[in-house]
């Protein structure tokens, strides 16, 4: 997978990427991350990104000349791309969308935001699409592309070091995450549950089906409206509901 951030922050990018599980997977060769800076595709002497807005208002706009240059020039071999715009008024970026991204040919090219926004221009004719990672407003678009690409990069064969944690994990079953244990058994008057510690593997994997689905009817019921539950779901279900006061 190839990634490509066009950033004023180039530096937000190098802490992240050069830790554990990004930095292995650029190690291993699975993804490679090309970290552009804006201001290198301007071609005045401030190095100038960002303009007043046509219309007055406040804050300032990015310019939408050093984003033209920028994708003409990264992507000047004309390999397929597909160019995302980090913006809140984008599609929510959910784990659907990641496994879908996961499975992309074409490089991914992420636009980061600052100011007030990015030229309208940009989005019409460069743009593929704009993509939020929640209804709240950050200072630039550096944390969400580092979000995405974390996301998807995780979904890749051989990025993770344990091959199957990605394939139980929150959202993965459509539902939350059920809970974990390590050592000690006792801790501070608290037990691990007995079942996990009885070598049975067909009870321990009815136990987190059914605490993946008692946490997701208790704190996010709408993942499981978006689902048909299997019969053995059905049935587990109505235990918990049973269980419950
Ligand atoms: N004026 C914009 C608005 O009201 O929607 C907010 C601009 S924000 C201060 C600057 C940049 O941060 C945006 O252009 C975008 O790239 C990024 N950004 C902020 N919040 C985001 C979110 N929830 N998801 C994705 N990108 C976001």
């Amino acid at each position: 997978m190839r990634y490509d951030i066009i950033t004023i922050f180039p530096d937000i990018f190098h802490a992240y990427l050069s830790e554990s599980i990004m930095k292995r997977a650029i190690a291993k060769g699975i993804i490679e991350i090309g970290i552009h800076n804006l201001r290198d595709f301007t071609t005045d002497r401030h190095r100038t990104v960002d303009d007043s807005p046509y219309g007055g208002g406040s804050g300032m706009v990015m310019k939408p000349e050093p984003f033209f240059t920028a994708i003409e020039t990264i992507c000047s071999d004309d390999s397929a791309r597909r160019v995302i715009m980090l913006s809140p008024a984008g599609r929510r970026f959910e784990q659907g969308l990641a496994e879908e991204m996961a499975q992309e040919t074409r490089r991914l090219v992420f636009l980061c935001g600052r100011y007030e926004a990015i030229d309208e221009r940009v989005k019409t004719a460069l743009v593929d699409e704009e993509l939020s990672i929640g209804d709240y407003v950050l200072t630039g678009g550096e944390l969400p592309a580092l979000v995405i690409i974390d996301a998807i990069t995780r979904l890749l064969p051989g990025a993770l070091g344990d091959e199957h944690s990605a394939e139980v994990e929150s959202f993965t079953w459509g539902m939350l995450d059920y809970p974990h244990y390590t050592r000690p058994e006792h801790f501070r008057g608290f037990s691990v549950p007995e079942v996990l510690l009885s070598g049975n593997h067909k009870d321990i994997l009815k136990w987190r089906r059914k605490e993946a689905l008692r946490r997701t009817l208790e704190r996010r019921p709408d993942l499981l409206e978006k689902r048909t539950l299997s019969d053995e779901d059905k049935r587990l279900t109505q235990e918990i509901k049973e269980e419950t006061p």
